[in-house]
């Protein structure tokens, strides 16, 4: 039997049982932060509303302005570009100049729940805001879009931090998880810190070394004839030093994943 130092740092904290007092601190945590992001998304889309009445965006609400491939064009591309946008700020996030002030909130929780979906620092609320402040200014969409959007946002971050496998072992969903984000390659974050800072798509995971192809089986139980083993381990991962205690280097440092 492994002593407990030997221990993969990820399967040591699965093991654990939380006392009520733990998950109860963590709820409240994650609800609070939640709280001030959406003041922030809110006063976010108050700007963007008071910004449209007196026209500095680039939103419409006649249909017929644009061709319907445009709108399905205006939604893809608004993805792509948060997507891109989520990668770097994220990456910037985890700098350990601006972990701390920026991320830490997210991460209080070695065990995400849904409930840290939204579970922002107030500065990392604002950066995620902001982009769509921006965007509803840059890109022409119709308003069905930016609610579409904000849609897939907000289901997305619910999804991703329900810790559970999306994607089945079909040749089409092995492809499908190979290319887009999931809530195990999302908890692998909340576990590695150093891989996986994509919002929809692993395209810049994958391009900038931080996605690890083998993330899947890693999650994979220990085989064992053991009964009643935790769903979700590490078992071959050496502990992870949190983000502030590693010296990372600026601008992004791009560490290869696996
Ligand atoms: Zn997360
Ligand atoms: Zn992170």
């Amino acid at each position: 039997m492994r002593s407990a130092k030997t221990q993969p740092y990820a399967t040591k904290k699965l093991r654990e049982n939380p006392s009520l007092k733990k998950i109860w601190d963590a709820t409240r945590h994650d609800v609070i932060l939640s709280l001030w992001s959406s003041a922030i998304f809110g006063i976010a889309a108050s700007i963007m509303t008071t910004a449209y009445e007196l026209g500095y965006t680039r939103l419409y609400l006649d249909p017929a302005q644009y061709s319907p491939g445009y709108i399905a064009f205006s939604f893809v591309l608004v993805l792509l570009t948060q997507d891109t946008y989520f990668y770097f700020t994220h990456r910037l996030a985890h700098h350990p100049k601006c972990y701390r002030w920026l991320h830490k909130g997210h991460h209080h929780s070695n065990n995400p729940t849904p409930l840290t979906a939204f579970s922002f620092d107030p500065g990392e609320a604002f950066l995620q805001a902001f982009y769509l402040m921006v965007a509803v200014c840059l890109i022409p969409m119709h308003l069905s879009v930016l609610c579409a959007v904000v849609f897939v946002m907000t289901l997305g971050a619910l999804i991703h931090h329900f810790s559970l496998r999306m994607f089945d072992n079909s040749p089409l969903g092995r492809w499908l998880g190979s290319w887009m984000i999931g809530p195990m390659h999302h908890w692998f974050h909340h576990r590695r810190y150093n891989a996986h800072y994509a919002l929809y798509f692993t395209f810049w995971d994958k391009l900038l070394g931080t996605h690890c192809h083998d993330y899947e089986s890693i999650l994979e139980p220990p085989i064992t004839d053991k009964p009643n083993k935790p769903l979700l381990s590490i078992p071959q991962q050496p502990d992870t030093p949190r983000p502030e205690a590693q010296t990372l280097s600026f601008p992004v440092p791009f560490k290869k994943a696996s």
